[in-house]
């Protein structure tokens, strides 16, 4: 038993965190994989590394000092399943396997219930950073219990990212809780992305500037408070040309987006929570109406508007889609939170959401400045019910409002698609409102279902005789 912690699963991702783990002092790391080449290929080209191979699980975990811990970075679903029958089947009572896959945070949750009953400890790990965080430095998202987080904190603190001096990573909450966090990281990604990508087209088709002059764009608000990782990039791919044809790379990049489900699943659970993530459902389905070619051929049938968009001043708007995007993107962000807020609360986690946007500073594909503001504000109020109502997001949306407005209806005149922008308008007049028309749609609930309604004026659960004399009458409260 030379070592102390081990990897299952030596794809780009497992073989990367692997190798993190065992540059950092005091680990040994035992290394594991299905089809023996990749740990053959690994143990060759890092001899520095000093890993432990193991060609069978139960090498695997006699390599491993007690308690045996484990983290198994292969293909999420079966696999996982798979590869966690076997580990119980070789690990015993006070083991810890950790499960760093993009596993659905309800998957965890059956899982860490199955493998609680064998007293081995089991956790669900969100990992954010692709291969280089990996290697370098992750964001981390451990669920499971607090007994598993006191062997594993120090070992993942010692691997994550740094930002501002705190690794990237907190014990996150119970079962699921580190995976649903991880999800929804991924949601508000979604989100930024197409914030950015709206900018963009924005600026392009109202000023005319080039990939490479909106390049200067970006770069220059990278200086500001949208400083962040994603804007960064967007400077750079902007800046690309197409070595092939003398243009730029994004003018030769087919217009159709992929995506691997995890936004998708943060719209979904949040409508099962009944949270409106209005912002990364648009993005969601931004992504979907790009990847439909046989849809998109409809595009010389629709009618648009007779004029095209003319910009008399052409930095007063660039401005002005800036402040678009930053209010947009504090929409987004708020919403994810708020549908964090609401799993706690179904799952019964304990979540410390100042924490979690602390740990997203480094290692992540959203990190950022702003994610500090984020802290501040739950630090001020731990409670928040809506984050964008923190003074800070408060005196931002109020100073953005009016070009955020400005934007959206010379978007919506000229015909150039702005969902995520508009949407989170409407998101935000809708939380502003005094009054919403959901007392008409109450009425007609009423009227075709007898669903009932509440009176502001009285409590009690009421019900009109629509099809009789249209007398009111006081009724069960059937919602
Ligand atoms: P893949 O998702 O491509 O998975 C490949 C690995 O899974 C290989 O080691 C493979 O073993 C193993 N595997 C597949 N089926 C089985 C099975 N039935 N039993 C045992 N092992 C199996 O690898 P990645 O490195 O890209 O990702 C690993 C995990 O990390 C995934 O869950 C992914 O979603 C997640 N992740 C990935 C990120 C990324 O940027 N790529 C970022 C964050 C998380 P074999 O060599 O024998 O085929």
């Amino acid at each position: 038993a030379a070592a102390n912690i081990g990897v299952v699963g030596l794809a780009v991702m497992g073989s990367n965190l692997a190798r993190n783990l065992a540059s950092r002092e005091g680990n040994t790391v035992a290394v594991y994989n299905r089809s023996r080449t990749k740990t053959d290929e690994l143990i060759a080209e890092h001899p520095e590394a000093g890993f432990v191979p193991a060609f069978s699980y139960e090498e695997f975990a006699s390599s491993l000092s007690v308690p045996r811990t484990a983290v198994i970075m292969v293909k999420a679903g079966g696999p996982t399943d798979a590869v966690i029958d076997e580990l119980v089947r070789v690990f015993e009572p006070g083991d810890i396997i950790v499960d760093g896959g993009n596993a659905l945070f309800t998957d965890t949750i059956r899982r860490e219930k199955a493998v609680r009953d064998t007293g081995i400890n089991f956790v669900g790990m969100g990992v954010s950073g692709g291969e280089e965080g990996a290697l370098l430095g992750p964001s981390l998202m451990p669920g499971g219990s607090d007994e598993s987080w006191v062997t594993l904190g120090p070992i993942l603190r010692s691997i994550a990212a740094v930002a501002e001096g705190e690794p990237c990573v907190t014990h996150v909450g119970h079962d699921g809780a580190g995976h649903f966090v991880k999800m929804v990281h991924n949601g508000i990604e979604y989100a930024d992305m197409q914030l950015i990508a709206e900018a963009y087209d924005l600026i392009r088709r109202g000023t005319g500037k080039s990939p490479a002059e909106i390049a200067d764009v970006f770069a220059e608000w990278n200086r500001g408070e949208l400083e962040s990782y994603l804007i960064e990039i967007t400077a750079e791919v902007l800046r690309q040309v197409d070595a092939a044809t003398g243009t730029p790379l994004v003018d030769v990049i087919l217009d159709q987006a992929g995506a691997k489900g995890t936004g998708a699943w943060t719209v979904q659970t949040a409508l099962d929570l009944g949270v409106p993530v209005s912002g990364i459902a648009e993005a969601t389905f931004a992504r979907s109406l790009s990847s439909h070619p046989e849809q998109r051929i409809v595009s010389g049938v629709l009618p648009g508007p007779a004029e095209a968009l003319v910009v008399a001043d052409a930095d007063a708007f660039v401005e002005d889609v800036r402040l678009a995007l930053f209010a947009s993107k504090i929409v987004a962000y708020s919403q994810g939170f708020d549908e964090i807020r609401a799993g706690a609360a179904q799952y019964g986690w304990s979540i410390d959401l100042g924490a979690i946007s602390k740990i997203w500073r480094g290692g992540c594909i959203i990190r950022a400045q702003f994610l500090n503001r984020i802290a501040d504000s739950y630090a001020q109020t731990p409670d928040l019910a809506v984050l964008m109502t923190a003074p800070y997001f408060v005196e931002a949306l109020g100073r953005a409002q009016g070009a955020w407005r400005r934007i959206v209806s010379t978007a919506a005149d000229a015909g150039i698609p702005s969902p995520a922008f508009s949407s989170s308008l409407a998101y935000y007049d809708g939380l502003r409102a005094k009054r919403l028309p959901a007392a008409l749609i109450q009425g007609q609930r009423d009227f075709f279902g007898a669903h009932t309604y509440k009176r502001i004026d009285k409590p009690g659960t009421f019900h009109t005789l629509w099809s009789g004399d249209r007398t009111e009458i006081e009724a069960e409260d059937t919602h």
